[in-house]
């Protein structure tokens, strides 16, 4: 029989309309920004330009911090109910637009249009639904005479997730009667911006949410304006201890969601396959542009060539290519800097000693592009199994005992995620307790709920988002 022709089933992009030009939505409405400097944001898959997005400035920060003072004298008085009534309104929105917002997720960060419209997109409105509902209930929770909102809050995001990461900062920060000035990446800002057409469109006061796109010095200027009572950061660790440091003696608030390393561990009483399905989407999902994700694979020794040969021929079956394609499970790799940046660290593994498996696939001509990458032969003192490669590169290190597995896992400076496969509950609890990560998947890897929370132990951050502990990170005792 011949061989079947692949058929592409490409996502229209018709639905997304994008302005040449955009400014700076404060107080409100869109405005002309003070800056005159543009940055343009382009698509990693096709490398077109988009749009050209401002560089905000100190001028343009400090009418958002303002404009937002101003909204929070009247929003922290806001009924709670009504403030819910906002957060439904924009649920419901995102849910109407999600084919919208998913293309343009993926036209502008390089994700799979399979992901960014059946993960990205309903985490998205969940998390404003399950947000909207706890807005009336804080008094139950801790009551409103122990606890307030900070003020201004400062939000700064990364682009690996750009709407579902603004969902996760900006729907507890307004549930909790604080308002906002968010900046999102300089490569994913297309998605906020609609977003904030959304705010437009339901008449949330004034002030209430702000957006400044721009680069790392627009997000300087909103961590030093004397402005803000909080920053919530996420991103990574260099600049979350930049901004740590920048904060200093400041008595402002500081949640900051950084790197990982997390280990995968397979025991060898696993069910291998479901195993090998769960390390596929622990590293390969969102082309490992993850911080949580499961980029150090610890197989049991005796399990080892066995997993590789069955995790190899996994790999082969993975789908490179156009994001907007419904079939593609490995989009873009977000920019040339993260391109060279991963490229560079699997060189330095190659030098290293480290063997190297790369799928066999044609990748396209334009663009930016990672082969699916497996390492085996590892030491734990090579770089690419200690630092955040961030890309679809997966580290092999391999254990004998449970202990072994534990002291390896907890072998780096970061403590964000990791993952263990037994089929023993006894195991799996035995394991959880002593692994320094702040989440921990058994038998499953990458499942996301917003009242689930998420944060990180040591260089991966601290601060929780998500749930009842996401909630605390936009109150401060009353004093
Ligand atoms: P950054 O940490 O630089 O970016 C995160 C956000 O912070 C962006 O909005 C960025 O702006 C902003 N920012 C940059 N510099 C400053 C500053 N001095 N003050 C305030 N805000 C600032 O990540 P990158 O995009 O540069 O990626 C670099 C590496 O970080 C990646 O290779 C990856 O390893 C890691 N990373 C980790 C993430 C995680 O969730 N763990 C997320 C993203 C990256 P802008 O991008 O517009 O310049």
């Amino acid at each position: 029989m011949d061989k079947w022709e692949y058929s592409e089933s490409i996502e229209s992009d018709s639905i997304v309309s994008i302005q040449a030009k955009y400014g700076h939505f404060i107080d409100g409405k869109f405005s002309t920004p003070n800056s005159k400097n543009y940055l343009k944001t382009v698509s990693p898959s096709t490398e077109e330009v988009l749009a050209s997005i401002s560089i905000g400035n100190e001028k343009d920060v400090d009418k958002a911090v303002n404009a937002a003072k101003e909204g929070f004298k009247r929003w922290s008085k806001t009924p709670p109910s009504e403030r819910a009534k906002y957060l439904y309104k924009l649920a419901r929105l995102i849910q109407e637009r999600s084919r919208e917002f998913a293309v343009l997720e993926s036209m502008d960060g390089g994700k799979p249009i399979k992901e960014s419209r059946d993960f990205d997109l309903p985490q998205v409105a969940s998390n404003f639904f399950y947000f909207a509902g706890w807005a009336d209930k804080l008094d139950i929770s801790w009551g409103t005479k122990e606890m307030k909102p900070y003020g201004v809050v400062g939000q700064i995001i990364p682009w690996n997730f750009p709407l579902l990461m603004l969902a996760w900062k900006v729907a507890p920060a307004l549930a909790t009667g604080n308002t906002v000035v968010l900046k999102p990446a300089e490569t994913t800002p297309l998605t906020a911006l609609l977003f904030a057409e959304l705010c437009e469109e339901v008449d949330l006061p004034k002030g209430v949410f702000n957006l400044v796109t721009g680069d790392g010095t627009t997000g300087a200027e909103l961590v030093n304006h004397e402005g803000i009572s909080k920053i919530a950061f996420t991103g990574s660790t260099s600049v979350g201890k930049y901004i740590q440091n920048a904060v200093g003696e400041r008595d402002i608030g500081l949640t900051l969601e950084l790197g990982g390393k997390a280990a995968n561990i397979v025991y060898n009483d696993a069910a291998l396959d479901q195993a090998v399905e769960g390390v596929v989407n622990g590293i390969f999902f969102n082309q490992g542009h993850v911080c949580c994700a499961g980029s150090r694979l610890l197989l049991q020794e005796d399990i080892h060539d066995e997993f590789i040969n069955k995790l190899e021929k996994r790999m082969q079956t993975l789908r490179v290519g156009n994001p907007l394609d419904k079939n593609t499970d490995i989009g873009a790799i977000n920019s040339k800097e993260q391109l060279e940046k991963i490229t560079s660290l699997v060189n330095e593994g190659v030098n290293d000693g480290g063997e190297l498996f790369q799928i066999e696939c044609e990748l396209p001509s334009t663009g930016y592009w990672y082969k699916p990458s497996l390492f085996t032969n590892v030491q734990p003192s090579y770089n690419i199994a200690r630092e955040e490669i961030f890309g679809p590169v997966l580290t092999t290190l391999t254990f004998r005992t449970p202990e072994e597995a534990v002291e390896i896992a907890n072998n780096t400076e970061y403590g964000l995620s990791a993952g263990i496969w037994t089929e023993k509950g006894s195991k799996i609890l035995w394991t959880a307790d002593r692994l320094d990560a702040g989440v921990i998947w058994a038998n499953t890897f990458n499942k996301f709920d917003p009242s689930s929370p998420f944060g990180g132990y040591k260089e991966s951050g601290f601060g929780r988002e998500g749930g009842r502990h996401g909630l605390l990170s936009y109150l401060k005792v009353r004093s």
